[in-house]
């Protein structure tokens, strides 16, 4: 295979309580890539449509992700990249992984799979630290594995998938406000009470088993978030009264999506989730903020071929 068109999905990180160990991947949200071999070493980025974004490789995410693969392999050539932006960067949906993701598992496509899913994330994580100083895994490892995954360790790096359960819908809203990742990281504070840390592991091991069980009132119970949330959602004019919307129309739970300003609710079944996006819209709609709304299943797959 000389070239291959890959959907690379929008991701939800934290999932509430399971700041930077746990994401999701969304089915019908993201960007889309196509990758090719080249005879000249090396990685070109030759076109980017959608958003306006660096050419050169050093600069691109998908570029540094892709070298640190190409550092890895003993392929002698190099690849060409283009890029169908969809998803805009700081939205806190998990562009940068979108980009980071699609092309080194594209890469690996081509080259005949020489590398695992929990290398490819490693690779994957070089794009991470290129769009925010942190090589952080919690957008790329659902992006590559699919649907729900954990990341149980950072060192050694140990990803866990968990099951997703089938009726599981994500709405996202996205006001259109910058928040930089750097900001609505350092409002955060370096230490945690012991009384929050021990409601935070319980939801997180609530939220863990109701996956597995696929018992959404205890995945809606779970999804409360003590640590993150309400330091970060200041940051969200209208975060409250997008929470509660969302709760009163029938969400298992409502939280930032990664850095925001990203807001997501998880909901039982497709119906559900479009009822929680017609009561949260408004709240923009009456502050004035312009906003994008998505509704997705989880994706079980992650990053994919796209047969034309
Ligand atoms: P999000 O909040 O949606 O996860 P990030 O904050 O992770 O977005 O990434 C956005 C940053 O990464 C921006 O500074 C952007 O310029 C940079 N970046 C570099 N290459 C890419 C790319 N291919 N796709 C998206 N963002 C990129």
């Amino acid at each position: 295979m000389e070239a291959i068109k890959v959907f690379c999905p929008a991701t939800i990180a934290n999932v509430s309580c399971g700041f930077d160990v746990l994401g999701l991947a969304l089915e019908n949200v993201g960007d889309e890539m196509e990758v090719r071999k080249t005879e000249k070493p090396g990685i070109r980025i030759t076109e980017i449509i959608g958003q306006e974004l660096p050419l050169e490789t050093n600069k691109n995410v998908a570029g540094v992700a892709g070298l640190a693969l190409l550092k890895q392999s003993n392929y002698d050539g190099g690849f060409e990249i283009k890029i169908n932006k969809k998803i805009k960067p700081g939205s806190g949906i998990g562009s940068s992984a979108a980009s980071s993701t699609g092309s080194v598992w594209a890469m690996n496509e081509l080259l005949g799979k020489p590398f695992s899913k929990l290398e490819l994330v490693q690779f994957a994580m070089e794009g991470e630290k290129l769009a925010s100083n942190v090589a952080h895994a919690d957008n790329v490892a659902p992006a590559i594995f699919g649907g729900f995954a954990l990341v149980r360790s950072y060192t050694p790096l140990d990803i866990v998938p968990i099951n997703t359960p089938p009726a599981l819908f994500a709405t996202v809203i996205h006001p259109q406000i910058e928040i930089k990742t750097s900001d609505s990281r350092k409002i955060l504070k370096t230490s945690i009470t012991l009384e929050n840390g021990i409601k935070q592991w319980g939801n997180l091991g609530g939220l863990i088993a109701g996956l597995f069980t696929e018992d959404y009132h205890l995945i809606g119970r779970s999804l409360e978030d003590y640590v993150v949330e309400p330091l970060r959602s200041i940051l969200i004019p209208g975060f409250n009264d997008v929470k509660t919307k969302a709760i009163n129309a029938g969400a298992l739970g409502c939280g930032i999506s990664g850095s925001g300003p990203s807001i997501f609710a998880l909901s039982k079944g497709e119906e559900q989730a479009k009822k929680v996006a017609t009561s949260i819209a408004n709240t923009y709609d009456n502050i004035g903020v312009a906003y994008d709304i998505h509704v997705s299943k989880i994706c079980s797959k992650g990053v994919k071929e796209i047969k034309n």
